[in-house]
């Protein structure tokens, strides 16, 4: 088996290409390795080998391996489906949540947000016009949101965020993503100090990243499979 060492020097390698194939810079892209249903050793491993951001679905997986690693200088990034009842715990132990889709998750998570922790950085999660089903805010109520997140105190908006349905040719992959790309510039244009687009995983990270992407969420291509959940 290849060891995750071995993967994510793959991966960086993916992004480097990708990068200068499109005249940007390696460091323009972070890489968030989206661990998942994988254990602590793999990612205790991926830190080894300098990996310090890290992506969790699941609320109740991921605190007992963010409490496991607290050892580390690690960066926290939620980018699961926010249940109401889970914000507490997740405005508490992340970093990052890349997938505010509605103004009432957004001022619970402000609300509850810790003193003694800087702000959360949030993304808001945008539904591609081609799909339905996997989340996301409308389109059409954008704007207003993410100028309601970003007068939230304990919140920093940093930017967009979208899941589209796998495609495996790249036009369409860089539809999907070119989208969210004129979303975002629309709203810099109109005074948001945005800074981060977070598109892009296993499948699609080339055409991300031709169409922009500061952020990548990938999982497979660093730590194999997903396992079941236990
Ligand atoms: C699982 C997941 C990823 C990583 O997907 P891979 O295809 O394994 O790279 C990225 N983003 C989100 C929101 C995910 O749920």
């Amino acid at each position: 088996m290849t060891s995750v060492t071995v993967r994510l020097s793959d991966v960086r390698r993916r992004i480097e290409a990708a990068a200068r194939g499109c005249g940007r810079t390696t460091d323009s892209v972070r890489l968030v390795a989206v661990c998942k249903t994988h254990p602590v050793e793999a990612i205790r491993e991926a830190a080894a080998a300098g990996q310090r951001d890290f992506g969790e679905n699941y609320v109740q997986d991921a605190l007992p391996k963010i409490e496991a690693l607290a050892d580390l200088d690690l960066v926290w990034h939620f980018i699961g489906r926010i249940q109401s009842n889970k914000t507490r715990a997740v405005t508490e132990h992340f970093d990052w949540v890349h997938t505010v889709d509605r103004a009432r998750i957004a001022e619970r998570l402000d609300a509850r947000r810790p003193a003694d922790r800087g702000p959360l950085n949030v993304c808001i999660q945008v539904r591609s016009t081609a799909t339905d089903g996997h989340g996301g805010v409308d389109p059409d109520d954008l704007d207003d949101l993410a100028r309601r997140v970003a007068d939230m105190p304990r919140l920093a908006l940093r930017g967009l965020m979208c899941l589209p349905p796998q495609a495996s040719d790249v036009d369409r992959q860089r539809a999907h993503f070119r989208e969210l790309r004129r979303h975002f510039e629309r709203l810099k244009a109109d005074g948001l100090p945005l800074d981060t687009l977070s598109m892009g995983m296993t499948g699609d990270l080339e055409a991300a990243i031709a169409e922009g992407a500061t952020q990548v969420r990938i999982g497979t291509a660093i730590f194999g499979p997903r396992r079941p959940r236990t």
